[in-house]
């Protein structure tokens, strides 16, 4: 078996030992003589992997009572529709646009009501976080909306926006995991798993509970109502039962690795083993404002766009694989989520300097 330091942004890295251990359960999980796939979601086995997973993930994030965890289908994209059509009660939210992701979501919410850009960083290809201390922020808006760590441009917002009271929505789908937060600042939490937590398929949203009404936009369907799915603890239809079941194994692993505190020092210095080396390099340019750079997400250039596609051959002959850019922006990204160790940054780290000689 030969495995390659994986720099997807998703589907990405996932911890060798998670990966092992449902291999190991493949055929017989824990003596029941099946697999997790083909097992009833109704059943005492299953009962129990999902409990456990929603109770581990209260852990590591200190959730509070008064939040619910949901884990649902349809991807992040989903909830760029359901948001609105659960939280406009006035009809009115306000968005800050600070990438693809976010401004989808804005385009999204057009339909179901009146969504207000406050703030954008489009003027500059997405490279910076904008100054969100004192937005413009709707009298009646029903929520403001962010897009916490924008996964195509490599940005993250380091303080929360001041949003005068209304409550916090966020996409954290590249950035869920990667370090404390505190829950009780915002409304909704949600982000797609296949970036920083699981496979693909599972959608988590955290939701403070008095945001789960029945009297939600007319129209709405039974399965975008976050009440239908509160209602039945995750279990209203058939959930993405595996799915589940290996994110309980990445909680399960990341308590064993100490914690979301342990998870952002190692993120950080994971983080700044390649902006160090950005930052001192004649070749390779960090495409981001300095302050606002993610931790999870590393887009870098050359300048010259067949350079950046030279490395990225290079660079999975070289067992370094998926650097290419997003196909919006070009260039190269590094996605260094949890499960990716220190010494894929630094084998990337030194493939650069390598690559940095050879094409002086
Ligand atoms: C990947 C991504 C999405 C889209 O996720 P899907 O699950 O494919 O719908 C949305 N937001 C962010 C921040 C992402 O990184």
């Amino acid at each position: 078996m030969s495995r390659v330091y994986n720099f997807s942004a998703g589907p990405a890295v996932l911890p060798v030992e998670v990966l092992q251990e449902a291999a190991d359960e493949m055929l017989d999980y824990r003596g029941t003589g099946m697999s997790v796939m083909e097992m009833s979601h109704r059943s005492k086995a299953y009962d129990t992997i999902i409990k456990e997973a929603e109770a581990d993930l209260r852990e590591l994030m200190e959730i509070p009572d008064n939040y619910k965890v949901l884990f649902l289908q349809g991807g992040a994209s989903q909830q760029f529709a359901a948001i609105p059509m659960n939280l406009m009660q006035n009809g009115v939210a306000d968005y800050i646009v600070t990438g693809q992701w976010a401004k989808k979501a804005y385009q999204e919410a057009q339909i179901y009501g009146k969504a207000n850009k406050i703030a954008s960083s489009e003027d500059e290809t997405f490279s910076y976080i904008p100054d969100c201390s004192d937005l413009p922020v709707s009298e009646d808006a029903d929520y403001v909306y962010i897009c916490e760590n924008n996964t195509i441009y490599g940005t993250k917002f380091k303080t929360l926006p001041n949003t005068k009271g209304k409550t916090l929505v966020a996409d954290v789908s590249s950035c869920f995991l990667s370090e404390p937060v505190d829950v009780t600042k915002y409304g909704v939490i949600y982000g797609g798993v296949q970036k920083n937590i699981g496979p693909a398929g599972v959608v988590i949203v955290i939701i403070r509970e008095d945001l789960i009404r029945d009297d939600v936009l007319p129209g709405t369907p039974t399965m975008l109502k976050y009440k239908t799915h509160a209602d039945a603890e995750s279990l209203y239809n058939t959930p993405p039962a595996y799915g589940i079941y290996i994110c309980g194994k990445v909680f399960k692993w990341l308590k064993k690795m100490g914690g979301l505190a342990v998870m952002k020092q190692r993120n950080e210095e994971k983080a700044a083993i390649l902006y160090d080396f950005l930052d001192q390099s004649q070749l390779f340019q960090g495409t981001v404002r300095k302050e606002d750079r993610s931790l999870m997400n590393v887009p870098f250039v050359t300048g010259d766009a067949e350079l950046d596609a030279k490395f990225v051959k290079e660079a999975k002959e070289a067992g370094l694989e998926n650097l290419k850019g997003h196909r919006s922006v070009g260039g190269m990204r590094a996605s260094i989520y949890n499960a990716m160790p220190r010494e894929g940054v630094e084998a990337l780290v030194a493939f650069m300097k390598k690559f940095e000689e050879e094409n002086k």
